[in-house]
């Protein structure tokens, strides 16, 4: 695949251009489309219920949790109305209800694969959280039940729509520095819960390079805007007790088409929080630049244009364009086959730190 293809088929070019078939954009832009929460842990609780009070093209509509006390505050708090809470058990009969048009799966890792297929069966479009999935098998089911469904496919990646982001990428791949040779990356935080699905093989998938990876991962290849032809590498443990089975930290290397060369590190006992690369011609870092809780910040040897953020989460501006695409009939940016790339590059990652080898 030439660069211009490998950057279309990555879905970096041409964002919102490529349009779906006609049957597909059949909504009313001016309705707002409702989207259900699908667990009501963390993350929906202090990012993504707050962003769908700023949202413009969706609104929480519905929520499914397996905690009776939870569904009464967040039905008082959002003013959701009883026939739109579901639970776990009776989670599929969503598919009987009109006011949800997209379904966000935002359960432990483990289970995205199962509720984001069940949600295509139920007829529903659907947002599934990072990593999109346990490994690129399960990618590829989710990929198939989408297609079987005729329906659209986000994944949780809030910052393919950061305007800082945007203007990196936008600098990576015009190749407006000439070449790019070298870029780092780096997200990590000391994991203060015990007992955490995170730290449970089974659940996680694997620790922080299944968790944080996919952000150094995908900072890195859409800079460049290719994915790499080689990847090595190592895993370190300091407190084999509380990190059983996976790995505390993951350090890996990637090497690309170009020639550019990336070296990246995740952690579940360090923070960091950046991202680097240096071109023939300029250099630029975002530090931070991953975590959803503080706006990245740019800094680059030219002053590039960002546009301001409009608002208070990082979130509204994805689901609002996830909307939008279904509105439209546009391309998803963030779509499952981005996700399929992170996954395979994991997958990859995980191959050569059991044996020590190139992959
Ligand atoms: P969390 O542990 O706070 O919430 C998980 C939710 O799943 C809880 O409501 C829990 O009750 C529910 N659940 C249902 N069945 C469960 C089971 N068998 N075991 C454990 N929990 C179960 O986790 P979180 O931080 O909200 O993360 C949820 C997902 O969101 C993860 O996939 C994570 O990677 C993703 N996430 C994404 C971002 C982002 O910036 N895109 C940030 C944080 C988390």
């Amino acid at each position: 695949m030439d660069r211009r293809n490998a950057l279309k088929h990555m879905g970096v070019l041409g964002l919102g251009t490529s349009l779906l078939p006609a049957s597909a954009a059949t909504w009313n832009t001016e309705k707002k489309l409702g989207v259900a929460l699908v667990g009501l842990g963390n993350y929906s609780t202090r990012q993504l219920a707050p962003a769908l009070q700023e949202t413009e093209h969706c609104y929480l509509a519905g929520i499914v949790t397996g905690t009776p006390q939870k569904a009464v505050d967040w039905a008082k708090k959002y003013n959701i109305p009883q026939k739109n809470i579901y639970n776990y058990e009776n989670y599929d009969r969503i598919k009987d209800n009109p006011d949800i048009d997209i379904i966000y799966v935002v359960l432990p890792n483990s289970m995205h694969a199962e509720y984001t297929i069940r949600g295509f069966e139920a007829g529903k479009h659907v947002i599934c959280e990072k990593p999109m999935a346990m490994d690129t098998k399960e990618c590829l089911q989710m990929l198939a039940a989408r297609d079987k469904a005729g329906k659209q496919l986000q994944i949780g990646y809030r910052l393919y729509y950061h305007p800082v982001h945007l203007a990196a990428v936008e600098v990576g791949n015009r190749s407006r520095w000439g070449k790019v040779k070298m870029m780092e990356s780096g997200l990590g935080f000391r994991m203060g819960v015990p007992g955490s699905w995170r730290l449970d093989k089974k659940m996680g998938g694997g620790g922080a390079i299944m968790d944080l990876g996919v952000y150094c991962i995908q900072g890195i290849r859409r800079f460049v805007g290719e994915l790499p032809v080689s990847v090595t590498a190592q895993g370190f443990n300091t407190v084999p007790e509380i990190f059983k089975g996976i790995y505390e930290s993951v350090t890996f290397q990637m090497r690309f088409p170009s020639g550019a060369v990336s070296s990246s590190s995740t952690s579940y006992n360090a923070n960091m929080d950046r991202f680097y690369a240096t071109c023939e011609e300029g250099r630029l870092e975002i530090k931070p630049c991953f975590s959803a809780g503080q706006p990245p910040q740019l800094v680059a040897s030219e002053e590039l244009s960002v546009e301001p953020s409009k608002n208070q989460y990082q979130q509204t501006a994805q689901m609002d364009a996830f909307a939008l695409n279904l509105k439209t009939g546009s391309q998803v940016t963030a779509s499952g086959e981005e996700g399929l790339f992170d996954l395979q590059i994991i997958d990859a990652i995980k191959q050569s730190k059991a044996t020590g080898r190139q992959v």
